[in-house]
């Protein structure tokens, strides 16, 4: 086998660090080309789902796995009317509340999240939502996602961008990421997107992802990052 001087290997290694770090210098910056233009059309992105405390945010959030916020907003209406407290949902019958959150799909499943999240709430952490990503993920239904949702809307806590659908679609197609595991993009998206926007930034891509870049169809002759999407059709 061909021995490969040693220089020559850090030589190599310090080229491919260099191609890297020119890479996500050219990504930051065209995130914040990107950004200033949604700034511009969505001056006041906020949070899709209706909650009036932190608490209805987190069960809100969890009902929205697989459905829309439309319908998670239909459902929590009447259901934080029954359920006004985390111990009355821990005190739930859950075949009630499987009937009570069954629009929302998945409801045996949510149900039982819902109810162990509130349990564990009352008896780990005296009934008080905790405010870091690592405690808010021990409970049951509550992913990353979910946790980075709360301790941003609920807290102001820029905790990690949010991951959706929407969020992976966007970030695919304006270059910034390949695949779709949430964990990775999250953590790519960590780098190159500045962290005093990580709230409002999963906001804009899904406020634009329903709006214009469509799953099926995005409407990019209207878009108007047009002109700086990799995608673009031209
Ligand atoms: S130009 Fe097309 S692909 Fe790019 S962000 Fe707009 S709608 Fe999406």
């Amino acid at each position: 086998m061909l021995k490969v001087p040693v220089a020559l290997k850090i030589e190599a290694k310090e080229l491919i660090g260099a191609t890297l770090t020119k890479k996500m210098i050219k990504k930051k910056e065209h995130v914040k080309s990107v950004i200033k233009l949604l700034k511009k059309y969505y001056p006041n992105p906020e949070c899709a789902l209706n909650y009036k405390t932190p608490e209805q945010l987190l069960i809100a959030t969890i009902l929205s796995a697989q459905c829309t916020d439309k319908r998670v907003n239909i459902v929590t209406e009447e259901l934080f009317i029954k359920y006004p407290t985390i111990e009355s949902f821990a005190a739930a019958d859950i075949e009630q509340l499987e009937q009570d959150v069954k629009p929302t799909g998945f409801y045996r499943n949510k149900a039982k999240n819902i109810k162990s999240c509130c349990e564990k709430l009352i008896n780990d952490f005296d009934g008080i939502l905790p405010q870091k990503l690592e405690l808010l993920t021990q409970l049951a239904g509550v992913g990353r996602k979910t946790a980075n949702v709360v301790l941003g809307n609920a807290f102001n806590i820029s905790s990690g961008v949010v991951v959706d659908t929407h969020v992976t679609r966007l970030s695919n197609r304006l270059g910034w990421v390949t695949g779709k595991n949430a964990v990775i993009i999250e953590r790519e998206l960590g780098q190159i997107v500045p962290k005093k926007h990580w709230i409002q930034f999963s906001h804009w891509l899904i406020i634009h992802g329903r709006a214009v870049c469509k799953a099926r169809k995005p409407q990019c002759e209207t878009c108007f990052l047009q002109e700086i999407c990799p995608k673009k059709p031209y």
